[in-house]
């Protein structure tokens, strides 16, 4: 009984001296230099401004939420293997491998095959692998819950936030044009709903992508999460909130960069992150309507620099959402056309 009294008194004492420190002193002390904050992003922002090193190690950091990143040395995911195990010679062979291999709901499946014929017949999907990628990749996740129904019609949805998840032609058309290899370093800008990416972790495991809207990057973030389990290959795909115009300096130079949102000019900053020898596509042209270009990168030993072009789309034109800047104003210089 004693034991038990003079135990109470000590947690009791004891009670008392943390609630003293934890409840009066320690505030004190910190709020000497503390500051409210209401979220991570805020918190990085402080962190940056007094303690550059600090907040470098945070960037990285997924706790934070608004960059996920895929360390070095981590043991990746090979999405282009499994894309090579999957048989595309008939239709039936394909059904039964996926019913054994993956989890997509079955009613999705004969829509995408459908799809990606489609795309083989118009020279859209033009390689083994772009075929295989395209039909690797669940569109029905992508899609977002207002347009049900609609997963596989070949056209374009709003996805929220006045973004857009590309037609899957499109889609098809510019993934082609990238001439993806298995370990190629592939930036994308303008990670909308997700569905770009999803099909670029089929082709490479080393796979970045850049969303300027926050809620966004957020939404597709969770999204890529929730699906990792039974998309391994999307645990692979890095990602961070910010303005693409920059592309993405730590990780360059990129094999191949494909631009998902509209410019009348190619940013300097990613035609200097790409390769020699790479490619980036990209909807180019005035607000109103882009052609889909392909554009080559050669340096000379001198240091000149050729750009080879060409037009994916044969002359027709596309209407991209405008690439934008951090307060919301178009990045293009033309007047739009009425
Ligand atoms: N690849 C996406 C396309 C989404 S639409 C998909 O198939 O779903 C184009 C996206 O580009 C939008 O989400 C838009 O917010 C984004 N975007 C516009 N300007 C940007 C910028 N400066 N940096 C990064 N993303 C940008």
């Amino acid at each position: 009984m004693k034991a038990i009294r003079a135990n109470i008194i000590i947690a009791l004492a004891g009670g008392f001296t943390a609630g003293l420190v934890f409840g009066i002193f320690l505030p004190m002390l910190i709020s000497a230099k503390s500051e409210q904050v209401v979220s991570y992003e805020e918190a990085a922002a402080l962190f940056a401004a007094g303690n550059p090193e600090e907040a470098a190690a945070m960037e990285g950091d997924p706790e934070y939420g608004l960059t996920f990143e895929v360390l070095p040395g981590a043991k990746r995911y090979d999405g282009p293997a499994l894309a090579r195990s999957m048989p595309i010679e008939t239709k039936e062979a394909w059904l039964s491998w996926m019913r054994n291999n993956r989890n997509d709901n079955p009613a999705f499946l004969e829509k995408r095959w459908a799809l990606a014929q489609d795309f083989v017949l118009s020279s859209e999907l033009k390689r083994p692998e772009d075929v295989r990628a395209f039909l690797l990749a669940p569109r029905e996740h992508f899609v977002r819950s207002q347009n049900r129904g609609f997963e596989y019609a070949d056209t374009w949805l709003s996805i929220g936030y006045g973004a857009t998840i590309t037609d899957p032609d499109v889609v098809a058309m510019m993934t082609t044009s990238l001439d993806i290899k298995s370990g190629d370093r592939v930036l994308e800008i303008g990670t909308g709903s997700g569905y770009q990416s999803a099909i670029l972790s089929f082709l490479s495991q080393d796979v970045y992508t850049i969303e300027i809207i926050k809620p966004l990057y957020i939404e597709t973030d969770k999204l890529y999460r929730d699906l990792e389990k039974s998309y391994p290959s999307y645990g692979g795909i890095s990602r961070k909130l910010g303005d693409g115009y920059y592309g993405w300096e730590k990780y360059a130079p990129f094999d191949k960069i494909i631009v998902t949102c509209a410019i009348d000019h190619i940013p300097p900053p990613l035609l200097k992150q790409l390769k020699t020898g790479g490619i980036m596509v990209l909807p180019l042209g005035p607000p109103q309507r882009q052609y889909i270009m392909e554009v080559k990168k050669e340096v000379a030993e001198d240091g000149t620099i050729t750009l080879n072009r060409r037009d994916v789309y044969n002359g027709l034109r596309v209407k991209f959402i405008p690439f934008r800047n951090e307060v919301g104003s178009s990045y293009s210089a033309a007047p739009a056309e009425e």
